[in-house]
């Protein structure tokens, strides 16, 4: 009996070992599962992350090439843009001259920005002539007038002085003029002079003209005479010519108007004649249609006085005056500048400058 019992506790036992060591190998296998789960789990997380580790440089990838792409477009297009914008400023600087402020020197920019206080000096524009009383025809004339033209000027020139604080009006602002119950062509020639004798409340007389020359002139055609003629030439009534200060405002008119011709390809030179009083000339024929002349200051003394009646209007009120005969119009390209350009613009810029550094206004250079 002891010996079945002592079977039985040992089969008990050795059950109870096995059935141990098989739980404990089951737990093994669980674990064993459990680190390959967990493995696994590892694993597909790594992979996971890899694939969107991978994934992302491929989004990033695509995300830069796409950008790249786009700031190439954008790149491509905005120099586009510059070029289009660069390209269409200079035409608008290109426009800018000829409207309103055509191969101007700086040095006048200068002066305009820094001078525009009343100076308390006044002029009056004469704008030669009227509507109809030269009016030149035929071909390469481009319908060119005087007595449109200076009025073209002289409008200008109001304008242009004003920037210099200088305050100006005219004997004529529109195509007619009338002064004391006369109109246009008796204020031309019988009654001329009181076109100057408007000046009384001026400082200064200006009459606004461009020149001729005798008929076929140089052997060419009146009104197609050669470049080589073309000059500014400056007439000064006799008050003018007492004046240091007028006989300056004559030599700086005429030296701006010769260079601004000079650039707008109107002349050959640069160079104008200025004189003192001691060295005023004597206005001829002979000067007048003469090629290759230099541009001055002149007197033309008549019979009584100032030879032009509008300057012995203003000298009968002491007040000095001067015909700027701006260039020829009998040259075809100034014809054609005056009235396919901006040369009213240029001259009457030119003309302003002078008056102002005549007076003072702006520095000058002799
Ligand atoms: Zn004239």
């Amino acid at each position: 009996m002891a010996i079945v019992s002592v079977f039985i506790l040992i089969a008990v036992l050795a059950t109870f070992v096995l059935k141990n060591i098989h739980e404990k190998k089951q737990q093994r296998e669980t674990i064993d599962i459990f680190e390959i789960a967990s493995e696994i789990q590892e694993t597909e997380t790594l992979m996971e992350t890899r694939k969107a580790q991978e994934t992302e440089p491929e989004t990033m990838a695509e995300t830069q090439e796409t950008e790249p792409e786009i700031m190439t477009e954008a790149q491509e297009t905005e120099p586009e843009t510059m070029t289009e914008t660069q390209e269409t400023e200079p035409e608008t600087q290109k426009t800018e001259p000829e409207t309103a402020s055509t191969a101007e020197p700086k040095a006048q920019e200068i002066a305009k920005a820094e001078e525009t206080a009343p100076t308390g000096i006044v002029i009056c524009i004469d704008p030669g002539h009227y509507k109809g009383a030269s009016n030149l025809s035929g071909d390469n004339f481009y319908g060119y007038e005087e007595g449109i033209f200076t009025l073209r000027v002289a409008l200008a020139l109001k304008q242009e002085l004003a920037y210099y604080g200088i305050d100006s009006y005219l004997t004529r602002e529109t195509d007619s003029i009338t002064i004391g119950g006369y109109t246009n062509g008796d204020l031309d020639k019988g009654h001329i002079g009181l076109r100057g004798e408007y000046a009384k409340d001026a400082d200064l007389f200006v009459s606004i003209h461009t020149n001729a020359n005798n008929e076929n002139a140089n052997g060419c055609p009146t009104c197609q005479q050669p470049m080589e003629i073309n000059k500014t030439i400056v007439i000064v009534n006799q008050i003018a010519a007492k004046s240091d200060v007028a006989i300056n405002v004559a030599n700086q008119i005429g030296m701006e108007l010769t260079k601004a011709s000079y650039e707008a390809g109107l002349t050959f030179t640069d160079e104008f004649d200025t004189v003192d009083k001691s060295s005023i000339k004597q206005w001829t024929d002979t000067y007048n249609d003469m090629l290759n002349a230099l541009g001055t200051v002149c007197c033309r003394i008549g019979n009584d006085g100032d030879y032009y009646g509008v300057l012995k209007g203003s000298a009968n009120i002491g007040v000095p005056g001067m015909i700027v005969e701006h260039g020829f119009h009998t040259v075809e390209e100034m014809r054609r500048l005056a009235m396919t350009e901006d040369l009213a613009q240029i001259w009457a810029r030119a003309d302003a400058y002078g008056i102002a550094k005549g007076f003072g206004i702006v520095g000058t250079e002799m």
